[in-house]
């Protein structure tokens, strides 16, 4: 059962195209896994259909018979060649299956690569500015204590993680600002996650302070 989900307003603007393209990849995974945010979608674009809508019925007739003709003449869409799609990753010889926002990008994921703490990271570069991680903790690890200089999502594809705060399942949406703190670990179980970050992470105890200046390194 999913009990971390992105809030309205994330959802609007994921519906009306306003979210960065990495950001969007992450609510747009988390809506296939989670049937209460694909109604919740679903009711956002209606919505703001009636709404548009709404709002033409005001038209006068000329402007409505343009609109018609703009319509009927326009081209139509290029039609998409469909290429293939990773439907699975693979990493310490374990398989996941993508759900199909992300599978959709699946092509672009970079290598994997360890990071400290029984943790491995792939980049999956979105479009030129933005990009997410897939982030897998093998049983028992942890990643230091943080903060975000903005804001962290985190999406739980496969297994548990927990912090300070609460326990993460498959399909819970964490999303994370400046104020909050935490350091997600693993226990029994391992846990691959996706992660959008508009900003490296800023370590905040011990000698994981000494990492800051290399913290873009790890995670962005
Ligand atoms: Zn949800």
């Amino acid at each position: 059962m999913i009990k971390f989900h992105p809030n309205e307003e994330l959802l609007v603007q994921y519906v009306q195209g306003n979210l960065d393209s990495a950001l969007a990849v992450v609510v747009g995974t988390h809506i296939d896994m989670c049937q209460h945010c694909a109604q919740q979608k679903k009711d956002i674009e209606d919505h703001l259909s009636a709404k548009a809508f709404g709002a033409a019925t005001d038209f006068n007739e000329l402007s409505m018979q343009t609109m018609l003709d703009e319509i009927m003449n326009s081209s139509a869409p290029a039609i998409e060649v469909p290429h293939k799609v990773n439907k699975h990753v693979v990493v310490e010889g374990k398989q996941f299956r993508l759900p199909p926002s992300l599978a959709r990008v699946s092509k672009r994921l970079g290598e994997w690569s360890k990071v400290p703490g029984s943790v491995w990271r792939a980049p999956l570069q979105i479009d030129n500015d933005s990009a997410i991680n897939l982030i897998y903790m093998g049983a028992g690890a942890s990643v230091p204590e943080h903060t975000h200089r903005s804001q962290e999502a985190t999406l739980v594809l496969n297994g548990t993680f927990i912090d300070e705060h609460d326990r993460y399942h498959d399909g819970d949406f964490v999303f994370l600002n400046a104020d909050h703190r935490h350091s997600p670990q693993t226990a029994e179980e391992d846990c691959l996650t996706l992660a959008w970050l508009d900003a490296p992470l800023q370590f905040t105890s011990g000698m994981a302070r000494l990492l800051n200046p290399f913290s873009s390194l790890f995670f962005k």
